[in-house]
């Protein structure tokens, strides 16, 4: 069952919190509150909350806690959950190669404990939205995106699920197995029949669709251009891997005669309704062209470095003016699967280039929240903490052993180890309350999680 929203007449108060707004200012209250009305944030501002406010269900007294607004997920592959710590240290390609034959056994329900797994880790680390590529559909595999999506209601998590797809083989000059690939034909009619059955395009939204062939070297050329046309025609957003190794960039010069940024724009993949995972091997051209078209980039620092794939360049391109989030990626290269540990990683390594100023706290703290937010095309309905906005927020309790004496509270989030979560609200629901998920049973989750870990790992190549 889907997580409802709560009554509309319904007000939530949070006070005397440390407030990170995130609005086109930076405003920050150091003692301040945030009232939630429904699913919406009412107001927030300095001091205590107004004092006629009725129909207050739930005080929060937030002395010792950061508020920021919940974080925003832009790339990640939830069925990983039940593959984690396999083929630990290897490039990309090799990796891929080593987990393909693995994923083409998933099936619905191995998905759906999968998916529950990645979205209670996304969730527990401050994560309201996410969004996830989903491109292995074997032949027997059942209803995969149904189960997905199923098993992120059932938690309460907003959700950009992504119709992926794979139709190069390695027939084809791709990298995945014959036998991991679906008919492009059989492609596009899935996906317009995804956007058809499930995408939700009004401002409260909890469940969209984007479309999201898998990667340059896993589909073909009239699937990207046929996927492009198709997302316009239905009017939902795009996604794929792109420039996310050197391998990659050399396969697109040999088979493509171009660099994977000239070979997307060559397809009609530049846009403001496009954004890309990685993008680490980009120059100078390629993110000036993503900052002319508004392309959006997801920025995954943590599976970047488990795959030695090397390190985007952020600061460039937010100078350049490309939209930029942060996304876990599969926890099949990001075992920890947590959000809220990308804000400092993503600062720590962008430092690597040798500038201390390369990605600031705040910075680090945009990107996760409105950065996302903006390449998921949802900047105006959430990402910052506005009068209007839903009511996606994160109380990190920065007051305990760990945070208690660093001076700047988003500082303790963001160079800080990841603060106890206190409260998750998603559209105005409580979804974790101490730490722990409220709608689902994590133990049992965690349970699921290991059997069909176990399972899939036990069935026949
Ligand atoms: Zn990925």
């Amino acid at each position: 069952m889907a997580v409802q929203p709560p009554p509309a007449d319904q007000r939530i108060v949070i006070e005397n919190a440390a407030i990170a707004t995130v609005d086109a200012h930076d405003t920050e209250y150091a003692r301040g509150h945030v009232v939630i009305l429904g699913n919406r944030i009412e107001s927030v501002g300095n001091g205590p909350a107004p004092a006629w406010l009725d129909n207050v269900v739930r005080r929060i007294n937030a002395e010792g806690h950061l508020v920021t607004p919940g974080l925003v997920n832009t790339h990640h592959h939830f069925y990983q959950w039940i593959t984690r710590g396999l083929a630990q240290d290897n490039i990309l390609f090799d990796w891929l190669v080593a987990l393909y034959p693995t994923w083409a056994r998933i099936d619905d329900r191995l998905v759906h404990a999968a998916a529950q797994g990645s979205a209670a880790a996304l969730l527990k680390s401050g994560c309201t939205t996410a969004s996830d590529h989903h491109y292995v559909f074997p032949k027997d595999g059942g209803d995969i995106l149904g189960a997905e999506i199923e098993a992120v209601q059932e938690l309460g998590l907003r959700f950009t699920a992504l119709r992926g797809s794979m139709d190069r083989s390695k027939k084809d000059g791709g990298l995945p197995p014959d036998h991991a690939v679906e008919e492009l034909d059989a492609i596009l009619t899935a996906s317009e029949e995804a956007v058809d059955r499930y995408h939700d395009a009004s401002a409260d939204s909890m469940l969209q669709i984007a479309l999201a062939p898998c990667s340059p070297f896993s589909v073909s050329t009239r699937l990207l251009r046929e996927s492009a046309e198709l997302a316009r025609r239905k009017g939902v957003r795009l996604h794929t891997h792109g420039s996310e190794t050197a391998e990659e960039e050399a396969f697109c010069k040999e088979l493509f005669g171009m660099g994977p940024t000239d070979y997307f724009e060559s397809v009609g993949w530049l846009g403001e309704d496009v954004w890309m995972a990685h993008c680490v091997h980009m120059n100078d051209s390629d993110i000036a062209k993503f900052a002319e078209t508004g392309t959006g980039v997801a920025h995954c620092p943590s599976s970047n470095a488990r795959l030695a794939a090397g390190i985007a360049r952020v600061p460039d391109m937010l100078a350049a003016g490309v939209p930029v989030g942060l996304g876990v990626d599969g926890t099949a290269s990001n075992e920890s699967g947590e959000l809220g540990t990308e804000l400092r990683n993503a600062l720590l390594i962008n430092r690597l280039h040798g500038t201390p100023t390369a990605l600031t706290a705040r910075q680090a703290l945009r990107l996760g929240t409105m950065g996302g937010a903006r390449v998921l095309g949802r900047h105006n309905e959430i990402g910052s903490i506005e009068a209007g906005k839903l009511a996606d927020l994160a109380l990190w309790k920065v007051d305990g052993i760990m945070h208690s004496s660093i001076a700047d509270p988003v500082a303790a989030l963001a160079l800080g180890a990841l603060p106890p979560l206190a409260v998750l609200f998603v559209n105005g629901n409580a979804v974790v309350e101490n730490g722990r998920l409220t709608t689902v049973n994590e133990d049992r989750i965690a349970q699921a999680c290991a059997r069909a870990a176990k399972e899939l790992a036990a069935r026949p190549i």
